[in-house]
């Protein structure tokens, strides 16, 4: 069926004569053959006939009046539809110049007069059934120049021996040819092809053109006035005669410019870090495994440096997260900065770009030191490394300063793998900034025997908190001017199922780099109002119970909230819970600490400073903190009995303390000498081994009984008050 034309059960066929019996004559015999038919008597009539009725074939007179079959068949071939459809020209002229004409004015066929009558319907059908086959061929054509469009490609043939290149409408898009081109020489398509690349094209064709391969090539296009170069892709095959030569040359082209920006936008993502621009994770470990693949094989060493800022939560929260992202910015230059620094890695060129920096995340980095004689070299640039970070920082027009700690594994010392030696320089770093911050460490077996016992003993501890593995333990403390029980510090046990007792010291620290300070804290400060409200109800209301708070509770936690909640649940009244705060805690962010001991004074209880005398002390600091107790720490009361200076600063401090209202508690007391000078001193209470060991709450009331209410300390010299004056 052609195009432009309905579809019909039988053809239709327009028959344009100004001779009436011709068209009567053919008529019937068309309606024979399975046609219908309309006529018109000159071009006019056939245009409008024409535009009227669509018909699948035209049979057109020559010479007409008033329009000739010319003119009708050129006006024709302008209208919609008329395009392809098939004209078959009939006229008497049988001279070539008319035949020449009518198909200049796009006639398909030729047909003199007198018509065989016989013959029309076969010629008209052989018309009809070619004009289908190029329709089919059209619409396949452009279903193939879409399908190139979309896939940004185009096709070529390349006939060496007529030196001609045909191609496709894609290829003239693809390689950004003027509209109207179809064929070119194969010179004229290298000059295409960017200077950079043209002669490694043609050399492979040429191989291709000699072997009659099947060859692929990737290539920019000269920049064209519109856009910059293409990235273009060729594929070809070659097509070969009987005798084995190349004779024709099949191939596309396609633009994969912006496929291979994706690919590297995509690649960038995936490997590099995009507040630094350096490696990420993924991207280390290649490396890593590149390092790796090439020690082994050379027998070398290289070095995985792990570092992780100190501090570096503290500016992003006070300068913001802008701040910080500046700061990891610089701070990543600046290692870049020691890496190219030749005096600090042999000099050796090709070791060098080895060298690899990579943030994993956070406020970590680690520097794969690609080859290393020997593991001080590494040292040296974690020295290098740690004094440039050192130096202070220039952040959204303010002085930052900032410090890293940095662990360091060597292969093959330290690990075979990359997840290993990576393992291994965290576990050194982490050991590092226990040993306090800004310096490095080399892994070593026992720092990873340590760090896997402190794994064991976190997962242990969690457990312990929401077991019942905790106890609290009771320890009295004693007012000096009357030997009472002024108080007790409830101090918390853990008995591990299998090491047995663990000591505070040991855990309290993990508990605090864990995190899993505050779910214990939260429940020692519950078990110690409840035993304290449970004492209440048993008749013993004189005394109070106090509880230590570590620096991290108060940081991480709302610890009034809590302090608030344990009392409500216990039913406890604030004035008889004292909370204990490490000086070191206070002095870290004085402002901070004012202001959570005045949260916690306005619940009503009691806040005592502890361990005074072991931090950076400043008794300066004294006056500002709103606290109600000193408690100082048992090292100045050791020696207390033969040291005159520790006697002498006591003193000073008590005689502080009372000018500022605190009362002063001595901690440690282990002998009467001790109890001797600290009450001469004036000091209020004490609290020692002397006066009670730590002890489970119903040993706490057996000693409370044995004491008595006014129990006094037993002392060689005889009465306490005697002693006192
Ligand atoms: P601290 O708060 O200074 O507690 C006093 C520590 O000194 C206790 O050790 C106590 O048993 C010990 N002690 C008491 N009298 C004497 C004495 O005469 N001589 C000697 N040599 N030591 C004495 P403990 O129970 O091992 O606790 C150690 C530290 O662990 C505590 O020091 C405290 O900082 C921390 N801690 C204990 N329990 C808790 C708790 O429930 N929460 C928090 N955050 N920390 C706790
Ligand atoms: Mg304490
Ligand atoms: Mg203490």
């Amino acid at each position: 069926m052609p195009t432009g034309a309905v579809e019909r059960s039988t053809p239709l066929v327009l028959h344009v004569d100004d001779d009436k019996s011709t068209l009567i004559m053919a008529e019937s015999v068309l309606k024979n053959a399975g046609y219908s038919v309309v006529h018109a008597s000159n071009g006019v009539d056939a245009i409008a006939r024409f535009e009227e009725s669509a018909p699948d074939i035209v049979i057109m007179d020559a010479v007409m009046p008033e329009m000739d079959g010319f003119h009708a068949i050129a006006a024709i071939r302008e209208r919609q539809g008329g395009e392809h459809v098939p004209i078959l020209m009939t006229t008497g002229l049988d001279d070539l110049d008319s035949i020449t004409r009518a198909y200049e004015r796009g006639a398909t066929d030729f047909l003199t007069k007198p018509i065989n009558f016989f013959v029309l319907p076969h010629r008209l059908q052989y018309m009809l059934r070619s004009s289908a086959t190029a329709g089919a061929l059209r619409a396949s054509q452009s279903k193939l120049d879409s399908a190139q469009r979309i896939a940004r490609m185009g096709h070529w043939e390349w006939l060496p021996e007529r030196d001609e290149v045909a191609f496709s409408r894609g290829f003239v898009r693809t390689m950004q040819l003027p509209a109207n081109d179809s064929r070119m020489q194969w010179q004229e398509f290298l000059d295409r092809v960017a200077d950079a690349d043209r002669a490694g094209l043609a050399e492979a064709a040429a191989e291709a053109l000699e072997h009659g391969k099947t060859w692929s090539i990737e290539f920019n296009t000269q920049p064209v006035l519109e856009g910059g170069p293409r990235t273009i892709r060729l594929e070809a095959e070659s097509h070969l005669d009987q005798n084995g030569v190349c004779t024709r040359m099949l191939g596309t082209v396609q633009d994969i410019t912006e496929r291979l920006s994706a690919q590297a936008q995509i690649h960038n993502l995936a490997y590099y870090d995009i507040v630094t621009g350096l490696p990420n994770r993924a991207c280390l470990l290649r490396s890593l495994g590149e390092a790796l693949d090439r020690a082994s094989r050379e027998h070398t060493r290289f070095a995985v440096l792990f570092l992780d800022l100190d501090h570096f939560k503290q500016v992003n929260d006070t300068l913001g997260h802008d701040a910080g992202d500046a700061l990891l910015q610089q701070v990543a230059e600046r290692i870049n900065h020691v890496l190219r620094d030749s005096d600090v890695l042999s000099k050796s060129e090709e070791s060098s770009e080895h060298h690899t920096v990579a943030r994993l995340g956070g406020d970590e980095f680690v520097v794969l030191l690609g080859s290393i004689r020997r593991p001080e070299d590494s040292a040296r640039v974690a020295q290098r490394i740690a004094a440039t970070l050192r130096e202070p920082f220039c952040i959204s027009e303010s002085e930052v300063r900032i410090s890293t700690t940095i662990g360091i594994s060597v292969f093959p010392a330290d690990g075979q793998d990359a997840d290993t030696l990576l393992k291994h320089a965290d576990i050194a770093m982490y050991h590092a900034k226990e040993r306090g911050r800004d310096g490095y460490q080399f892994y070593s077996r026992g720092i990873h025997d340590l760090a896997l016992d402190r794994l064991t003993l976190e997962r242990d501890l969690k457990y312990a908190i929401n077991n019942d593995e905790l106890t609290l333990v009771f320890q009295p403390k004693i007012d000096l001017a009357t030997g009472r029980v002024s108080g007790c510090e409830a101090l918390v046990r853990w008995e591990h199922p299998e090491r047995g007792d663990i000591s505070p010291v040991e855990f309290i620290p993990l508990a605090e780099d864990t995190g899993l300070i505050v779910p214990l804290g939260q429940w020692v400060l519950r078990a110690a109002c409840e035993q304290m409200q449970q004492w209440h109800f048993s008749g013993y209301a004189d005394f109070s119970v106090s509880v230590n708070c570590s620096a991290v509770q108060c940081t991480r936690g709302d610890m009034a909230r809590e302090i608030e909640a344990a009392l409500v649940s216990s039913g406890l009244d604030a004035s008889f819970l004292e909370i204990e705060l490490t000086e070191s805690l206070l002095m870290k962010d004085i402002s901070a600490g004012i202001a959570s001991i005045e949260r916690m004074k306005e619940l009503g209880v009691q806040v005592s400073i502890d361990d005074f005398g072991t931090g950076f002390s400043s008794l300066s600091y004294l006056k500002s903190l709103p606290a109600d107790k000193l408690k100082i720490d048992r090292h100045f009361i050791t020696d207390l009995a033969s040291d005159v200076g520790d006697a002498a600063i006591v003193g000073a401090v008590t005689r502080l303390s009372h000018d500022l209202g605190l009362t002063v508690v001595a901690e440690g007391v282990e002998t009467e000498e001790q109890l001797a000078v600290l009450r001469r001193l004036q000091c209020d209470e004490a609290q020692g081994y002397l006066i009670g060991r730590p002890l489970g709450a119903e040993e706490f009331i057996d000693l409370l009984g044995e004491m008595g209410s006014d129990k006094r300390v037993a002392s060689p010299s005889g009465d306490w008050h005697d002693q006192a004056a």
